[in-house]
């Protein structure tokens, strides 16, 4: 199985995506907003296909990507039926399975932090996704969206704390950098549910917390509970459509060398390697500018502003570096050309000077 584990800076959030190596079927568990760029781009790069995300809860801290991931990539949006979302494809209770190629998580119903709080488990019962029930060394809080310390008690000993000792545990979130624990470990340095604590002691805790609000709770909730559909006015920006463009995981707008092939007089063609390459023998892209990359910054009033641009160099590395210098710079309809001279020979683009 593929398994990557990703984080929100912002809202110290954990998503996990997982995915069959087999079918390249994949899920999403936790996805946030903010970072759909991200997961759209590592999704394509590993030739995955998003079948589901998946939310553990109605999250308070962040905004989650489903609806837009729904959007970009057509998966469908899975969530538990006690948390009053509204727009989910596929509504969960206990003891369903979520199947991905020979895959599947099953769900584990872990009330306590919120009334509709899941915890799946992998197939292999090696792997828990825990949400915001349990947390590396701590839980999460059980003082709003219909919390219950007593509940989430019962959640991680009767549902958490029943896998065995070497299960590995993924939370939605950690602070510290902690990125994962075990049943074993928690069940002996918790120090909330771990140990001897009673139901009581828990209780007792948990009321005495005083934590603050969450900041961006107001604005969290109500999108979540439309799973995280924005407001007209919020929609976020697309790039402009000037092509089919791609976005990598690395933050790079690029295009491939057919549609540079079909469209040639669409764009200006920014070469951006040195003059001796430009001359040598790869040759260069009929029409393309030289502008070496060191002079680039500097250089750019001599580019058009109403046209895009491509950069290009031997293998796409120092073009990429252009589009952010040219970004940088003002120019927002900027790609790099994938792979570079190196590729366009390969995929035997038109050629001026060069061998063979
Ligand atoms: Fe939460």
């Amino acid at each position: 199985m593929l398994f990557r584990q990703l984080f929100d800076p912002q809202s110290g959030t954990y998503s996990y995506l997982l995915a069959d190596e087999e079918t390249r079927q994949a899920v999403l568990i936790d996805p946030v907003h903010e970072q759909v760029p991200r997961d759209t781009a590592l999704i394509g790069e590993l030739g995955l296909e998003l079948l589901y995300t998946i939310e553990t809860h109605v999250h308070a801290d962040h905004v989650t990507g489903a609806w837009l991931l729904k959007r970009r990539t057509g998966s469908q949006i899975a969530l538990s039926g006690q948390g009053g979302a509204q727009g989910a494809d596929r509504l969960l209770a206990h003891g369903d399975k979520i199947a991905f190629g020979d895959r599947y998580l099953s769900v584990r119903q872990t009330p306590g932090h919120t009334a509709g709080c899941l915890t799946y488990v992998l197939d292999s019962e090696d792997m828990a996704f825990t949400g915001d029930c349990l947390l590396i060394r701590g839980c999460g809080r059980t003082d709003f969206q219909g919390g219950d310390a007593a509940r989430m008690y019962q959640s991680v000993h009767m549902q958490i704390f029943t896998l065995s000792d070497a299960c590995l545990l993924y939370p939605a979130h950690d602070y510290r950098g902690v990125t994962v624990t075990t049943v074993g470990e928690e069940k002996i340095f918790n120090p909330r549910l771990g140990g001897q604590i009673s139901e009581s002691d828990f209780a007792g805790y948990m009321k005495n917390l005083g934590l603050d609000h969450p900041k961006k709770m107001d604005i969290a909730v109500p999108a979540n509970l439309k799973c995280g559909r924005p407001q007209g006015a919020d929609l976020p920006a697309e790039p402009p459509v000037w092509a089919p463009l791609t976005y990598t995981l690395a933050g790079i707008w690029e295009v491939q060398p057919p549609w540079l092939e079909e469209n040639p007089g669409a764009v200006q063609v920014v070469d951006v390697r040195e003059a001796e390459e430009f001359d040598g023998p790869l040759g260069r892209i009929p029409g393309a500018k030289l502008i070496p990359l060191g002079e680039l910054a500097e250089r750019c009033s001599e580019l058009a502003t109403d046209k895009p641009i491509v950069t290009v160099c031997r293998a796409g590395g120092r073009s990429a570096q252009a589009t952010n210098i040219l970004w940088r710079a003002g120019f927002k309809q900027v790609a790099n050309l994938a792979g570079g001279m190196l590729r366009w020979r390969a995929e035997r683009g038109a050629v001026d000077g060069g061998i063979g």
